[in-house]
């Protein structure tokens, strides 16, 4: 069936496109208001805690409003910029990922690894440098003289063993990072080793330069180009190589990039991204944080990072998603609130402990991006995707998708065999239940139910199905409002195990 969800997974509502052009305006006014209205809010009357969010936006908005300066700490560190003088001249980039085919690539997948923050949006990766030996080739052109090759790649940290209390490190690459991999760099009879030290992420990338020396001697001013990872064990992403005169820097390489400066997010462009606003970007990010901070309760266990990904590397696919600690948004549409900001980072505070079974973790980030898009940028409740008021129209055909011989299917949103049919309704259906929960329990109801989960955290880890974890997690939400919840989800056809 047609829903109003013109997205794929994560979707997350995706705005129509109405009202888009005047989306900067909006926001930069909105904020303000909002800021210093903030605690006159319903939802904020509720709750005092969440007041503390003006504060922060207060803080944002004095650089919406004043864009002449410059957030120091945004502006601080370079993170992939060298300081060599950039050398104007075109240099020919080669995408690492090139070398797959015509057997010029051993290790990994035989297939581009899809990275929408790569150049091209693909690097050589697929786990290529796990096994000794792994290598690639090109063929490069070579200029007189010294030369450097210039190496974009990312890697994380090998996750440590789980500990004996059970708490696996895999998330925490900072604090985890073993020495850098080494990889073994030839060219004509020359031959180098450059270490690479792990970068923090998967797609957290790092310019690195290898001196070569003098490439004259290389025939004919072409050359093969052969990398081989050296140690194994550990997989390298390998995005883009450039080949220059020593001491110049091309602007591919000396283009930045990452913006690292802030506490709670760093901002990743893609490489075809052409805005550099990026204070505007960190005000946009820090005040999404400091709202789902104060109205989440808690915060993320690692700082986030938000790519911003342009067409070149998007092509047809949908950008508005998240991956552990990362969000992914488009572009196009990065001055727009509803562009999913609030949602995608909701999923990054999903990240704790405990299991958040689909309905519960899209239907709270519907009702954050909603609270947002009200309480936060001042959005007109017209102008939103779905407001809660007309849910009821639609609430029969959401039903009617979703249950299958009495039972309400939504459940089993996220598990294999889930039909794809199915997932616009459980989009909705799921945003309506936290909506109905939100109006009947307050916006603290989630608050409270995180600070559940954070003192019973896994006793729904071990639920041998859908229907033992969803009876968990219904009474939780219950204690949380002060209310026996489980006649209310099964009159929405949930199946809980007997009282
Ligand atoms: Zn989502």
């Amino acid at each position: 069936m047609q829903d109003s969800f013109p997205h794929r997974f994560c979707p997350c509502p995706r705005e129509a496109a109405a009202g888009a052009t005047s989306a900067t305006r909006r926001l930069r006014h909105g904020l303000a208001r909002r800021a210093i209205a903030l605690s006159a809010r319903a939802v904020l009357r509720r709750d005092a805690r969440i007041t503390a969010t003006a504060g922060a936006l207060l803080a944002a908005i004095t650089v919406l409003e004043t864009p002449a300066l410059s957030l120091a700490a945004h502006a601080a560190a370079p993170a992939t910029a060298p300081a060599a003088p950039v050398n104007a001249a075109p240099v020919p980039l080669i995408e690492a990922e090139s070398a797959l085919g015509a057997g010029r690539a051993r290790g990994g997948a035989a297939r581009p690894d899809r990275k929408l923050t790569a150049f091209g949006g693909a690097c050589l990766g697929n786990g290529w440098g796990r096994a000794r030996g792994d290598w690639a080739e090109y063929t490069v052109t070579l200029p007189r003289g010294q030369a450097s090759l210039h190496l974009r790649y990312a890697r994380l940290a090998r996750p440590a063993q789980t500990t004996n209390a059970g708490a696996s490190t895999a998330n925490a690459p900072a604090a985890n990072t073993p020495a850098a991999t080494r990889l073994r760099v030839r060219v004509g009879g020359l031959e180098r080793i450059v270490a690479l030290p792990a970068t923090g992420d998967w797609e957290l990338w790092r310019w690195i330069e290898v001196p070569l020396g003098d490439v004259s001697k290389v025939a004919g001013g072409q050359g093969t180009l052969r990398l081989e990872a050296m140690d194994g064990g550990q997989p390298i992403n390998l995005d883009a190589l450039v080949v220059a005169p020593i001491g110049a820097v091309p602007p591919e390489v000396a283009r930045r990039l990452l913006f690292d400066g802030s506490r709670h997010v760093r901002i990743q462009f893609s490489p075809g991204v052409r805005l550099r606003e990026t204070d505007r970007l960190f005000a946009v990010a820090e005040a999404a944080y400091a709202f789902l901070h104060d109205y989440l309760g808690e915060e993320p266990a690692q700082r986030l990072t938000v790519h911003v990904i342009a067409e070149a590397e998007r092509k047809n696919d949908f950008v508005g998603h998240s991956s552990g600690y990362a969000i992914y948004l488009d572009e196009e549409h990065i001055f727009e609130t509803g562009h999913n900001w609030v949602h995608e980072m909701t999923h990054c505070f999903q990240r704790g402990p405990g299991r958040w079974p689909a309905w519960l973790s899209e239907g709270e980030a519907w009702l954050t991006y909603y609270e947002a898009e009200t309480a936060l940028f001042g959005r007109d409740r017209a102008q939103i995707a779905l407001p809660p008021e007309r849910f009821a129209s639609r609430l029969p055909r959401l039903r009617d998708t979703l249950t299958v011989n009495g039972q309400n299917t939504i459940q089993l949103w996220g598990e294999a065999g889930f039909p794809d049919e199915r997932v616009g309704a459980a989009y909705g259906f799921a945003n309506y239940m936290l909506s109905e929960l939100r109006r009947l329990y307050g916006p603290g109801l989630m608050r409270r139910y995180r600070a559940l989960l954070r003192a019973e955290a896994g006793n729904e880890a071990n639920a041998a199905d859908a229907i033992a974890r969803d009876t968990i997690v219904v009474e939780r939400l219950g204690r949380a409002a002060g209310a026996d919840l489980r006649p209310l989800f099964r009159g929405w056809g949930f199946q809980l195990k007997p009282d």
